[in-house]
């Protein structure tokens, strides 16, 4: 991954207006991040996660930042849980810009928006995704695809010619409503710390 290549693609996502109802209601493109400067080790160059959620929630679209509000608060500390650094990862989601009122984001707007987080992809290489809930389940796997079937495994896809690694998982807002004791908690629990045992840091 180059930074070059990251802020020319990151320019080019901020300006966008596809999608005219989100380019109207939205505060900011919520572009994604990659790792932080320096977190990148080892011969491959390749960051070790792609955290990959649904869309920005209101608290995103303010900040213009990926999971920050309270499901971006649980991810990480499930993150940190199982010895994974959030600083090592990339943070993107399907949909760049917030669906007013956080409705589930339209079949045509992901369609729209799918080049961006496919470049975002080629150019940072993870070494496994983590698609978070279903819109990112089945942006990778198919809209046939249900998340209890796919959730736990990891999924070869091939993406653009390139090869990527998908662990399909809950989203961090379905494991907060349905509480601590809840079957999506645990499964995204037991899903980070599956994904930490298959990444190098
Ligand atoms: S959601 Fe994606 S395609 Fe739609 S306006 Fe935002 S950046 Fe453009």
């Amino acid at each position: 991954m180059t930074s070059a290549q990251w802020r020319l693609l990151g320019h080019e996502i901020g300006a966008c207006t596809a999608c005219a109802e989100l380019a109207v209601a939205r505060q900011r493109v919520v572009v994604g991040e990659p790792p932080a400067a320096g977190t990148i080790r080892g011969g491959s160059g390749r960051p070790a996660l792609a955290l990959v959620g649904e869309a920005p929630g209101a608290a995103e679209d303010a900040a213009g930042r990926p999971f920050v509000g309270k499901a971006g608060q649980l991810l990480d500390q499930l993150l940190n849980d199982v010895a994974l650094d959030r600083a090592q990862a990339a943070v993107l989601n399907v949909l760049k810009c917030r669906p007013p009122g956080n409705r589930t984001p339209r079949p045509a707007e992901v369609a729209r928006c799918r080049p961006y987080l496919e470049r975002q992809l080629a150019v940072l290489r993870p070494q496994l995704i983590v698609a978070l809930g279903l819109t990112a389940v089945t942006w990778f796997l198919g809209r046939r695809t249900t998340l209890a079937g796919a959730r736990g495994r990891v999924h070869e896809v091939t993406i653009d010619a390139l090869a990527h690694r998908v662990l399909a998982t809950y989203h961090p807002s379905a494991a907060i409503r349905f509480g601590p004791s809840g079957a999506p908690m645990a499964a995204l629990r037991d899903d980070l710390a599956l994904a930490a045992t298959l990444v190098s840091p």
